[in-house]
């Protein structure tokens, strides 16, 4: 578990180094400018890099969704003390313009390594609640960051159009949550993770979740469908009161069982609250993902000292040969949760054999069939509608019967599908539910990692999540698998409010 702490990029060259386990640690910014705060984070990156356990501090980006300290700011200042920061990139308030405009920042600082995601929900802010922005989706903002990477072409109509930008060498990761209940909202955690991998993510990092059987799962699935990057298992050291949050469900995607939750209650009535129990657990952890085959850990939690990683390293390395033992401790599922995985009883991970599916098959929906059967015969080039439909809308273009057509449109597929007009339709790409209006974040490649229970993350108990509504229409027909192929690109808002069915017919749209 040694590394040399001299090495150049400490963070890339680790975790592509299959004889190196590699070591992140999170870091939490908080809000002000010069706090208390930042300034133990600080001391905290200081010694870091003076010992040479860790070989990248992760910093957050506006966490569970409250402004704080930009992870750029504090980036700069821990590289400057010689230890790597990996940034989090976030879609959640910022457009795709201003999230270019921070990457060339990123590179012109030398801070390439950047954890992509999608982001809390924006919370409370300046005088009330955010705007949420989501303009991109984490699989079109990875993609973003690869075109970058690459060196990208400035679109020709574009000032400057048609030139090479030079090429940033940045490093990215994505996450993934294998700790979901369901079935439809685990296999879209793992169809969106193949569009994140083919869109250029480097690595993949772990939701914060205590159940091994769910570890070992999702590296199986990483190995067993050749995806081919590394992985680094997440280490979570909550406080009782986090794990308390985290139990009834206010920190999206981050699981704490019942019985998880009554051991940590039991425990907070020892003289040091339970502290000592709790390293030593994420200690074991460790252990197990490191023996399981990890490419290394990504540590958190709240109130830790650098001190306290260093006894949860040292440890972990003690613990390590007898990683198995410890497997049984790790096992706080969610009652009825999905497995993809046959359980191996022996050594109560998984077999390699994925469970059967198939044994239930939602019943199909009569609107969904329909709206299929319309958008075949209309929108697809062998339908019989299509030629015809595509003559209208041709010969209508550009006329005064435009705006007519327009709101005839967006009246029927108000009616149908709570259209918000964007012009650039993709209903028949998400079974027949408009992201626009269904999902919080609008996005179009898959859902986040907030959902639980099938339950959207910002509206709990109300709406269920688009992507688990979606799969289980996608399967009724067998067509789930759908939800892993093609990345479906940004929105163009130049179509905003404009006929998606002419768009399409014209060759603006899809
Ligand atoms: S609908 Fe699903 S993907 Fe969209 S915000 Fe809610 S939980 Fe996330």
């Amino acid at each position: 578990m040694n590394y040399n702490p001299t090495q150049k990029n400490r963070f890339k060259e680790s975790i592509l180094n299959k004889n190196v386990f590699a070591i992140t640690c999170e870091l939490v910014p908080g809000r002000g400018s010069r706090s208390k705060v930042q300034d133990n984070l600080l001391a905290f990156a200081e010694k870091a890099a003076v010992r040479g356990q860790i070989q990248a501090l992760s910093i957050t980006e506006n966490a569970g969704g409250h402004p704080a300290l930009s992870p750029g700011i504090l980036g700069k200042e821990i590289l400057r003390l010689g230890i790597d920061p990996l940034l989090h990139l976030t879609c959640k308030d910022r457009n795709r313009n201003q999230l270019e405009s921070c990457l060339f920042a990123h590179g012109r600082e030398e801070m390439y390594n950047l954890l992509v995601m999608g982001g809390d929900y924006p919370r409370y802010g300046f005088k009330g609640i955010a705007k949420p922005v989501f303009d991109l989706d984490t699989v079109q903002l990875i993609k973003m960051v690869e075109e970058m990477t690459k060196g990208f072409e400035v679109e020709k109509d574009a000032p400057g159009g048609g030139a090479r930008l030079p090429s940033i060498p940045f490093f990215k990761g994505c996450v993934v949550s294998p700790f979901k209940k369901l079935e439809a909202e685990l296999m879209t955690q793992y169809f969106k993770l193949h569009k994140k991998i083919a869109a250029g993510a480097d690595f993949v990092i772990t939701q914060v979740g205590f159940d091994a059987r769910k570890c070992d799962e999702v590296l199986r699935y990483i190995r067993q469908n050749n995806l081919n990057v590394p992985i680094l298992g997440n280490v979570y050291i909550p406080s009782k009161t986090v794990a308390a949050v985290m139990h009834q469900g206010l920190v999206p995607g981050c699981v704490v069982s019942d019985k998880l939750m009554s051991m940590y209650k039991e425990e907070s009535r020892l003289p040091d609250g339970g502290k000592k129990n709790q390293l030593n657990r994420a200690a074991k952890l460790l252990a197990i993902l490191r023996g399981l085959g990890f490419d290394g850990i990504h540590i958190g939690g709240s109130q830790l000292t650098y001190e306290d990683i260093e006894f949860v390293l040292e440890k972990g390395e003690k613990f390590y040969p007898d990683w198995q033992q410890w497997v049984r401790e790790f096992s706080f599922p969610l009652e009825g949760g999905f497995y993809y995985y046959e359980l191996d009883h022996k050594t109560g991970l998984n077999t390699d054999v994925p469970v059967n599916r198939h044994q239930s098959i939602p019943r199909r929906s009569t609107g969904y069939h329909f709206n299929r059967l319309v958008h075949k015969t209309v929108f697809d080039e062998k339908g019989w509608l299509y030629r015809s439909t595509m003559t209208i809308c041709r010969k209508i273009s550009g006329t005064s019967l435009e705006r007519l057509f327009t709101q005839l449109e967006y009246l029927i597929k108000f009616i149908g599908f709570e259209c918000r007009m964007c012009g650039d339709c993709t209903l028949s790409e998400t079974a027949f539910l408009c992201p626009q209006s269904q999902c919080a974040k609008y996005l179009l490649n898959g859902p986040c990692g907030g959902s639980r229970d099938g339950w959207c993350e910002v509206y709990p108990g109300v709406k269920r999540c688009i992507y688990v509504q979606a799969y289980e229409r996608l399967k009724s027909f067998g067509e789930e698998k759908s939800l892993k192929e093609n990345i479906i690109p940004p929105r163009n808002w130049s179509l905003n409010r404009k006929s998606s069915w002419i768009n399409y017919f014209m060759g603006k749209g899809r």
